[in-house]
This record gives structure tokens, C-alpha cells and sequence, in this order.
């Protein structure tokens, strides 16, 4: 199966058993907008859960805020975002579709890593427990050849990026020979700039309105009540304000799923430090974050950092934690260090001072800040990629199973009474009321049990707990593990301890070593 396919088997899935849907789809959708299910809405909630009290929880200097999507029009001025939030759009003439033409570029440069990768591989088979791969890719003329174009081009494209150069961005489109994956041709145009705000209209008459934007990130809701948190919460540098809520992006191109949507969440912090030691606390951040996702479980090899090109207008350094999807390697989360670019402007737009009297210098001044920005749909997709398995069993049969982390499961125990009577449903029952209140928990009588297994395996539930005969004579449930498969006989007074240890967040903080 090639990793398209797979992904197109992972879009199918997530409709079919209730995780995502796209929005308003007896209209036929709206473009790069989802809603999420039953068990969607579960995995997001956990997820947000497993951000949030590993920020607010375990961090003694790190509060929550809830600031609303709207906010006043200059926020928006002060923040960059009107003159600069943009991204260079080109369109194929022939097939009329629009792209992005840094991710064009970003796509021919991993072609060509690609290439070199494969190279490589090829040269090891030849070559066998001889192979030095250090000198074959310094001194391969092929491998040399890709690079060489490979790094120019780079180069290029990060000087065009930072020089805000549309013209040169279209030159290396048509140097590199781009072609539209739909048409096939390199009939382009212009590349032009377009901004990503969405803007609506505030107030009860057309002439007298306000335009407001719909937030493009949750950053500047922090921003702005700086001041009010510092000082009601009486915080002390350094100290960070996490939040999680809805931004809105009027991307220009969305055929990621939920990769790339138009109304997604944010999970950001922003952290508060003295000027000067913002890299030190960069650093402590990437290696916090990378630990968090690591956490999960799955598997360290498929995480990296990528450092930015172009640095955002207010950034001074920035990294991304990679995870790699079905499509490659592609940005979860952003690291950046924000100086003190947006207290600064706000102080300038709003006229009001925004500073920290630090008492351990004597000094005021505005804090610089170090932020942790990961979309949780992003994230979702993330999760879901790495959990969707499928597997061959003997005999022949194929089950799909979601191994989630059991902290992240939507549902944690299916109870299964064996058949319908004799007693069993009520025992199941009583089980299922015996742990609902700390944990979602379902119960599902219909078909054999084999069947219901494997509804519970497509949706990542890890425990199935089956009432029958025997459970009756000694109070025993069989209690049947998702990942392996095996069974065994467990008293029900000791389910509740069991589901716990598997269960809790608990098992995912300790990784952490917060
Ligand atoms: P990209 O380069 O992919 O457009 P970005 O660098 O603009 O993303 P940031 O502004 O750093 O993204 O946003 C922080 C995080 O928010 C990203 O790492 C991503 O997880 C999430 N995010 C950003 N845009 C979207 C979107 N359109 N849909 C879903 N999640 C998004």
C-alpha cells in the first residue's frame, strides 16, 4: 500500500466511525472546514486535556486564560498581521488551481532529499556490509550533482523569502521546471501576495460598522491582557499564560484534510522572560515540547525539528516539531521566540504602558517572549496517523485497529455481556455503572463477540470486558486487551485499579520528568 493510499484509508476511516466529518456535507461541504463526531470530539477533548495540564498542571508558573475571538481592529494593526500575515499565491492557468508557491518549492526540495535518500539506499544494497554512507554521499557524483542544485536552490528561495521577492519566487518555480500535479504544465502566473484574515463586520449598521478580524492566532489575546494576569495573579518573570481556542485562516490552499483548515484550535503559550535569556528558554521549550510528543509513544524516529527559513516578522528564532505523516515530514507544533516585538507594539498602538518591574534588578521593562504554538486538529491527524494499523490475523482475516495511547482513547472499556440473558446484561450493566463516572465507557450486546471486538478495535477502545457463564459462578470478567489481543480472567472488583494504571494521564506526565 503506498502512504497516499493509506491516508486516503485514514480520511475513510475517521468518517466511518464517527471522528471527523466534512462540515455541512448534505450541502456537499465547505471547503477545508470539518466537524468532528462522537468519537472525534472525545480524541480532541483528551488531547486538549493532555496539552493543558502538562502546561497549567505541572507547571507552577504557567496560568490559563480564555480570551474571545474577537478583539478590537488595532490588535491587529499592532500585532503585524494586516500589512504582513500573507502568503505568496500563484495559479496554474491551465487547470486554474491555486498554490502556495513556497510550499511548491518546499516540495521540489524534498523531492530532491528524496532522491539522494534513494541513491543511497540503492548503494547499500550494492555494496552491503561495506557501505560507508558517510563517503558515499560525499563523494557519489550523483548524489553530489542533486545536492549541489539542491542547496543552491535553498538558498535562493531563503533569500527571496526574506527579501519578500515574488518575482524571484516565480523564477525558481520555472528554473526547477515546477509542474501542476493537476494540468501537467508550467503555464503560471504571477506569484502575488495574499493575506489570510478573515474580516467581518461589527455593529448594527453597515455604515457605522467596524471591520473585526476573526483571529488568526489565539497569541494576541494573551498579548493584551499581559498586564492583567501579571498583576491579578501576581506573577513573577519568568512565567508563561497558556490558551486553547478557534483561529481562522483563509488559506489559499486546503486538500490536506484537517492538516491545513480554515477554522481550526490553537494550543499556545507564551512565556515571559527577562530580555537576554529568551534563548536559553527557547531551548528549554523545544526540549519540553519534543519530550511531550515523544511521550506518546510513537516512536522517536518519526519526530524532528526543522529550523525556519524566513523568520516571522516578529520572530528572532524558530523551529518546528516535525511528525511524519503519511505525506511526508510536516509541521505539528512552532517554537518561536517573539522578542518583544508584540508588548511592545501593543504599548506603541495603545498608548499604555506595558511593562514588568522586575524586582530582583530595580528595573521595568517589556518582557520577551518564548511561544509554543500546536493546532490540535493538526495534532488529531497526528495521533490518528500513528495509531490507524492494520493487521493480517490467522486465518486469514484483517482487523484495523487505532492503538491510541489508552490516556488518549475516546472510549476506555466496552462491556460485553456474552449473550442476552441468563443474568449477564445485568451484570455488565452494573460494571459499566461502576466505572462510568471516571471514565466514557459503552455497552454493546448486539453480535458475536468477535464483531464487537472489532468495532472497539476500529474505534482504539483498549479494553473489552466480557461477562459470561463463569462470571456468575465466581464474580471473574475475561478482560481482553486491544494492541495484543490476549485475554485474561480478572476479578471485577479489581477492573476499576486496572483501567486506572492503563488509563490515566498519569502514565504520560511521569515520561515527562516535569
Ligand atoms: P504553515 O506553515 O503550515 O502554514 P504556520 O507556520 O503558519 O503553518 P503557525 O502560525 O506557527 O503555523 O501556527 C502554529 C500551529 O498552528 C501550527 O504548527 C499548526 O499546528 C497549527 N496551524 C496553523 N495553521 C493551521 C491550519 N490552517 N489548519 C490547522 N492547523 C493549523
Amino acid at each position: 500500500m503506498t502512504q497516499e493510499e493509506l491516508f486516503k484509508k485514514l480520511v475513510a476511516h475517521c468518517k466511518e466511525y464517527g471522528f471527523v466529518f466534512p462540515s455541512s456535507e448534505i450541502y456537499d461541504g465547505l471547503g477545508a472546514v470539518y466537524d468532528y463526531g462522537q468519537n472525534g470530539v472525545e480524541l480532541k477533548n483528551n488531547i486538549k486535556r493532555y496539552w493543558w495540564d502538562s502546561m497549567v498542571k505541572l507547571h507552577e508558573n504557567i496560568v490559563g486564560l480564555d480570551a474571545a475571538i474577537f478583539m478590537h481592529p488595532k490588535t491587529w494593526e499592532a500585532s503585524g498581521h494586516v500589512g504582513a500575515f500573507n502568503d505568496p499565491l500563484i495559479d496554474n492557468k491551465d487547470s486554474k488551481k491555486r498554490y502556495r508557491a513556497d510550499v511548491l518549492i518546499e516540495d521540489w526540495l524534498a523531492k530532491q532529499d528524496e532522491k539522494i535518500d534513494k541513491e543511497v539506499e540503492k548503494a547499500r544494497k550494492r555494496f552491503g556490509e561495506a557501505f560507508d554512507e558517510a563517503q558515499y554521499r560525499a563523494t557519489s557524483p550523483r548524489v553530489l550533482e542533486t545536492a549541489t542544485k539542491r542547496d543552491e536552490v535553498h538558498t535562493r528561495f531563503a533569500d527571496a523569502l526574506n527579501a519578500n521577492d515574488l518575482n524571484e519566487l516565480r523564477q525558481i518555480i520555472l528554473d526547477c521546471e515546477i509542474v501542476c500535479p493537476i494540468s501537467g504544465t508550467r503555464n503560471w502566473t504571477e506569484v502575488r501576495q495574499f493575506n489570510l484574515m478573515f474580516s467581518t463586520q461589527m455593529g448594527s449598521t453597515a455604515e457605522g460598522a467596524n471591520t473585526i478580524y476573526l483571529r488568526p492566532e489565539t497569541a494576541q489575546g494573551i498579548f493584551v491582557n499581559f498586564l492583567n494576569v501579571q498583576k491579578t495573579g501576581r506573577m513573577k518573570l519568568p512565567f508563561g499564560i497558556a490558551q486553547i481556542g478557534k483561529a481562522f485562516r483563509n488559506e489559499i490552499v486546503a486538500r490536506q484534510f484537517i492538516f491545513r483548515m480554515r477554522e481550526f484550535e490553537q494550543m499556545e503559550m507564551q512565556f515571559f522572560v527577562r530580555p537576554g535569556t529568551e534563548m536559553e528558554w527557547w531551548n528549554k521549550w523545544k526540549e519540553t515540547r519534543m519530550a511531550w510528543h515523544r511521550a506518546l509513544g510513537f516512536g522517536d524516529e518519526n519526530y524532528r525539528f526543522h529550523d525556519h527559513d524566513k523568520l516571522a516578522h516578529y520572530a528572532n528564532a524558530a523551529t518546528d516539531v516535525e511528525y511524519n505523516f503519511p505525506f511526508g515530514f510536516k509541521e505539528v507544533e512552532g517554537i518561536h521566540s517573539r522578542t518583544d516585538f508584540d508588548l511592545s507594539n501593543h504599548q506603541k498602538f495603545s498608548g499604555k504602558k506595558i511593562q514588568y518591574y522586575d524586582p530582583e534588578t530595580n528595573e521595568s521593562y517589556v518582557p520577551y517572549v518564548v511561544e509554543t504554538s500546536i493546532g490540535v486538529d493538526r495534532m488529531f491527524l497526528q495521533v490518528m496517523s500513528a495509531a490507524y494499523t492494520e493487521e493480517k490475523l490467522e486465518g486469514g482475516d484483517q482487523r484495523i485497529v487505532l492503538k491510541f495511547p489508552a490516556a488518549l482513547a475516546p472510549i476506555k472499556v466496552a462491556v460485553l455481556p456474552l449473550v442476552k440473558k441468563d443474568g449477564m446484561p445485568e451484570v455488565a450493566r452494573k460494571i459499566v455503572d461502576e466505572l462510568k463516572y471516571d471514565y466514557n465507557v459503552v455497552y454493546d450486546e448486539k453480535d458475536s463477540v468477535g464483531k464487537r471486538y472489532r468495532r472497539q478495535d476500529a474505534i482504539g477502545t483498549p479494553f473489552c470486558v466480557t461477562v459470561d457463564g463463569q462470571t456468575l459462578e465466581d464474580g471473574t470478567v475475561t478482560v481482553r486487551h486491544r494492541d495484543t489481543m490476549q485475554q485474561e480472567r480478572v476479578k471485577i472488583e479489581q477492573l476499576r485499579a486496572m483501567v486506572d494504571e492503563a488509563c490515566s494521564y498519569r502514565t504520560l506526565f511521569k515520561k515527562l520528568s516535569l
